[in-house]
């Protein structure tokens, strides 16, 4: 059987009572363990009626029995369905009505709501699971015969489903396959080099791709055991870190952990690996980490619909500002937005990608699945990127955030990178407003250091002999700080409304 099951579970017999996952407070599964209580989660999800190819939709806060329930719906060959924690209860009628989970697994506090909702929606069954080992899904799993099989699957069944963060418009279903994981948490496990020693220190979220996929099967895939915090929160990192190994962050825990005076090389001695992604990490914070601590930043880049596609090599120069090479399996190309014809080697366009890590299609979305699903196989990620002469990929920046000024395209983060570097500038964002002259008009939103007294006329005053005319900003505005979601993109979609008559 090609169940993704098959192979964690063999790694987690042969790790036996090593530890696997453990809380701050000191809760926590060996391999044995975590493979008992999974199988009693996993009695317990057929007790309530899920059978193969079910959808199990589960919005929790995080704790290690999430990542049991996860392991028992691959088991039991359901579809795991994790949804964002921050989503209300109106988003959640959304998601049951469009996923028609077998089961919806929320918190315990908002039971009711969710019966409700569950009751509106057609989903015939709710469970609730809390983050101290509580709740009805694990007294039915306490009840249950163990489930000791592992059902059989096709590589090509779904394992999972995963909403993207919806960053450019409305979060669609990706569709993922027991192969599409498996391939990547291997390929990830080879080229960052995870072993049984290693221990990760887990602060993400895991209703998504970086903090479910890239940290969990990762570790499960080599044995390798976590530190799993609720959150990102610099007093427990810097606590943990002596005793790590790695972690997995995105950019805002690098640029917060700096501002941290405990941040030394002593205290990170220990620790092998620190990755990046889900948003670009600027060259700045990869030059300011390893100045203080000794470690390159490895940066690498993916999405909800393909798993993770290039890396930084772990040996070899990790160059601050790009996102490395494909990883092996992974076919990467550089096309006209339009055509999807390949540009000649060094030309910004569209990346395309293809592999055992691209989705099967999007969920109940067939239109959008045939646009963005070639036929030959390749992916269009909406995001355009360069790849220079040593063949390391540079992601330019969405497709969809690319400014047409007067019929000139503005790349936003090339005006971008010239302004973090004037003087009293923490961070900007530029996108396009619409203009009555030009179409868009170039338009910068810039963070200051506090005190600082950079003001609109010195920030344009310090373009005009760095950048062509077309790309310079016709307005920069200041902000307290850039909207940001929880995985740390910034939401240039809200910073556009917000700005929408700018120029009207
Ligand atoms: P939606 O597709 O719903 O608009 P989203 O694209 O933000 O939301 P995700 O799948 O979570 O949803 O994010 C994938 C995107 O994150 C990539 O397409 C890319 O734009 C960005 N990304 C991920 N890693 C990096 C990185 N290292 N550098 C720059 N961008 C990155
Ligand atoms: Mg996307």
């Amino acid at each position: 059987s090609h169940n993704l099951f098959d192979i964690f579970a063999q790694r987690m017999r042969a790790r036996g009572d090593a530890d696997f996952i453990t809380t701050r407070d000191g809760r926590g599964y060996s391999y044995a363990q975590a493979l008992e209580v999974s199988a009693r989660l996993a009695g317990a999800l057929v007790a309530l009626g899920v059978s193969p190819g079910d959808r199990v939709a589960v919005q929790v806060d995080k704790s290690p029995e999430t990542i049991l329930l996860y392991l028992a719906t691959l088991r039991v060959g359901g579809v795991y369905l994790p949804l964002n924690t921050g989503y209300t209860g109106e988003e959640i009628r959304y998601f049951l009505g469009d996923a028609q989970p077998a089961l919806f697994v929320c918190r315990p506090a908002v039971e009711g709501e969710a019966r409700r909702i569950a009751g509106e929606t057609g989903c015939p069954q709710v469970a609730t699971l809390g983050i101290e080992a509580d709740g009805s899904l694990m007294t039915a799993a306490a009840a249950a015969t163990p489930y000791e099989d592992i059902q059989a699957r096709e590589g090509e069944d779904l394992a999972a489903i995963l909403y993207t963060s919806g960053t450019t418009g409305r979060s669609k279903g990706a569709m993922l396959t027991h192969d599409n994981l498996g391939s990547n948490a291997k390929a990830l496990v080879d080229a960052w080099q995870f072993s049984e020693a290693d221990r990760l220190i887990h602060a993400l979220p895991i209703f998504h791709t970086h903090g479910l996929f890239v940290a969990c099967n990762v570790v499960l895939m080599s044995g390798a055991s976590m530190c799993f915090l609720p959150r990102f929160d610099v007093e427990a990192i810097i606590d943990e870190l002596p005793a790590g190994t790695t972690m997995m962050g995105v950019p805002t825990f690098y640029t917060r952990l700096l501002q941290d005076p405990r941040l030394t090389p002593e205290l990170t001695a220990k620790m092998r690996l620190f990755t990046s992604g889900s948003a670009p990490l600027t060259a700045d914070t990869h030059q300011a980490f390893e100045a203080r601590t000794g470690h390159a930043i490895l940066e690498r880049y993916g999405m909800t619909e393909t798993n993770m596609n290039t890396s930084n090599p772990y040996e070899g120069d990790r160059i601050a500002g790009t996102v490395g090479m494909p990883l092996p399996g992974v076919e990467i190309r550089i096309t006209d937005r339009e055509s999807h014809t390949a540009l000649p080697q060094g030309e910004i366009g569209m990346l395309e990608v293809r592999g055992p890590n691209v989705f099967v299609g999007y969920w109940r979305m067939p239109e959008k699945t045939k646009e963005e699903l070639l036929e030959d196989g390749f992916f269009v990620t909406g995001d355009l990127a360069m790849i220079d002469e040593r063949g390391y990929v540079h992601i330019v920046g969405r497709d969809k955030d690319l400014v047409i000024s007067g019929g000139y395209n503005v790349y936003p983060k090339e005006v971008e990178q010239v302004i973090d570097e004037l003087d009293g500038v923490v961070e900007s964002a530029v996108i396009g407003v619409p203009h009555p002259d030009f179409g868009e008009g170039v338009t910068a939103v810039v963070v200051k250091e506090p005190g600082a007294t950079v003001d609109e006329a010195a920030v344009l005053g310090s373009l005009s002999g760095h950048l062509a005319k077309y790309k310079q900003p016709k307005r920069v505005l200041f902000a307290d700080a850039l909207p940001r979601n929880t995985m740390g993109k910034v939401q240039k979609k809200q910073l556009r409304d917000d700005y929408r008559d700018l120029y009207n």
